[in-house]
């Protein structure tokens, strides 16, 4: 059963990452500048070693005791564990002690948080901003989608970057949800058009990378600039319910 499990895991982490490598070549980009993350969300500490143990090395949690729980369970050395969640400012010094990334950096409350606790530990924290560009209210991060809310977030990157202890790496999103992969595509460009805008404004940060596309849509992100995908259930099936 076990056994079975782990070939079935595998199995789906290679096509997940042959499908990246395949966007990846039609939109002549280098496949390795890509990274596939494993979106281990409410999946029990077992999954996450099984997942572990096939391969996977970068994984994604939203839930930031849930994620602790499985983080210090783990005590995976191998692993790298990015915050994709919305983060509480309560939970602020969670996400600054145990991932190596956080994605989900969506207002200066939070950066200054996060800024004190990294400090606290004695760490850089590497993080993405979380940006909005479909206007989808149920969404979080920076709203992006007008000249004036870009003002916005330019302002607030400047802040961002004078914090020593976080460093920018790029951007991230979450677009709507879509049965046609192809409708997303807009907002991945769009996502790509403000990190070029941020680079081009702030050329002293580093805005490397681009974590955009789900099981639903990541071979659409790829083509359109992803660096980083972001992928739960293509490879670990539907998720369990959250407790709460
Ligand atoms: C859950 C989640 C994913 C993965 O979604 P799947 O549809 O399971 O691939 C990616 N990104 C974020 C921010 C998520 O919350």
């Amino acid at each position: 059963m076990e056994t079975l499990r782990m070939e079935t895991l595998r199995a789906r982490l290679e096509k997940v990452r042959a499908e990246i490598d395949a966007a990846a070549r039609q939109a002549g980009r280098a496949p390795e500048t890509i990274r596939l993350m494993v979106v281990t969300k409410t999946h029990p500490t077992e999954t996450v070693a099984a997942v572990l143990a096939a391969g996977a090395r970068l994984l994604g949690e939203n839930y930031a005791e849930e994620a602790v729980a499985k983080i210090t369970a783990l005590n995976a050395p191998q692993a790298e564990w990015h915050m994709i969640g919305h983060v509480q400012s309560r939970k602020a010094d969670l996400a600054a002690q145990h991932f190596q990334a956080v994605e989900s950096l969506d207002s200066l409350k939070l950066a200054t948080r996060l800024q004190r606790f990294s400090a606290e530990a004695g760490r850089i924290l590497p993080v993405f901003l979380e940006c909005n560009v479909s206007g989808e209210a149920s969404k979080f991060g920076y709203p992006a989608q007008t000249a004036s809310q870009r003002d916005a977030l330019f302002r607030e990157v400047e802040q961002i970057l004078l914090f020593p202890n976080l460093q920018i790496r790029g951007l991230m999103t979450m677009p709507p949800f879509f049965d046609d992969p192809q409708k997303a595509r807009p907002y991945f460009a769009a996502l790509r058009a403000l990190r070029d805008a941020l680079r081009q404004r702030f050329p002293q940060a580093d805005w490397r990378e681009l974590s955009m596309g789900t099981s639903a849509d990541f071979p659409v992100a790829v083509q359109e600039g992803a660096t980083l995908v972001r992928v739960g259930t293509a490879i670990l099936g539907a998720r369990p319910p959250k407790n709460e």
